[in-house]
């Protein structure tokens, strides 16, 4: 199975597809979003400096992120990752050339999950996430709403709303990652290593466009 590399603007479902993943062929997700989060839960200066900048919708500087990202992809070892949530400019993507140069990891794809600005917005405003196992549901969609109110199906813990998650701050976000990854998308196009699914269908038939293009099935690249 290839490595991939989600690149998506924020609620284009890609934490819902990485767990699916992750379930089905036993991926190990790292997401750049939760590599932050857990900084800032640890209420350090560090943690803190970052949370200042992500509750703003800004990006935290390359250096920052790539040093996490690096300590991460250096541990996993041999098995099969996703990375969500980098590269996100085109700094990021020649730094990570560089680093997967360094580990010698050739396999992979990237898949661009594409997505409606109107279709994004009702997404990120209806979010709330668990505050203990992260899974993510949906108060304007039925089928992601969670069965009780409020608590998490899997662990039963409280779900909240991101601080990122409002309306201001989620403008900001997507008009910053429109503007930073049309490069990122170019690079990885005169690779040949991208691949296109269009992230306004349902889950399900998202999932499927993912696992057509791992079996080589993709016929949009
Ligand atoms: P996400 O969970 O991927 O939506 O990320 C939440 C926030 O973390 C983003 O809005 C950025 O502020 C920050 N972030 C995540 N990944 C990166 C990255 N690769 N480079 C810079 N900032 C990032």
């Amino acid at each position: 199975m290839m490595n991939i590399i989600f690149i998506a603007p924020p609620a284009a479902g890609k934490g819902t597809q990485s767990s699916l993943l992750e379930e089905k062929y036993e991926y190990k997700h790292i997401s750049t979003g939760d590599l932050l989060r857990n900084e800032i839960n640890k209420k350090s200066d560090f943690g803190n400096e970052i949370e200042s900048i992500i509750s703003k919708g800004e990006l935290v500087s390359d250096d920052i992120i790539t040093k996490l990202l690096k300590n991460e992809l250096e541990n996993i070892k041999h098995q099969k990752f996703i990375l969500d949530g980098y590269p996100r400019n085109l700094r990021q993507a020649e730094i990570l050339n560089e680093l997967f140069n360094e580990l010698n990891i050739e396999n992979y794809v990237t898949i661009y999950l594409s997505l409606d600005n109107e279709i994004a917005m009702k997404r990120a405003l209806g979010r709330v996430v668990c505050t203990k196992c992260g899974a993510s549901y949906n108060k304007y969609f039925q089928n992601l709403m969670p069965k009780e109110n409020g608590i998490c199906d899997k662990c039963r813990s409280e779900l909240v709303v991101r601080t990122d998650d409002n309306e201001e701050t989620f403008k900001n976000r997507f008009d910053t990652f429109l503007n930073a990854t049309n490069p990122v998308l170019d690079f990885y196009k005169e690779k040949n290593k991208l691949s296109i699914v269009d992230a306004n269908q349902n889950t399900e038939e998202i999932f499927k466009n993912i696992e057509e293009i791992l079996a080589g099935e993709d016929v949009n690249n």
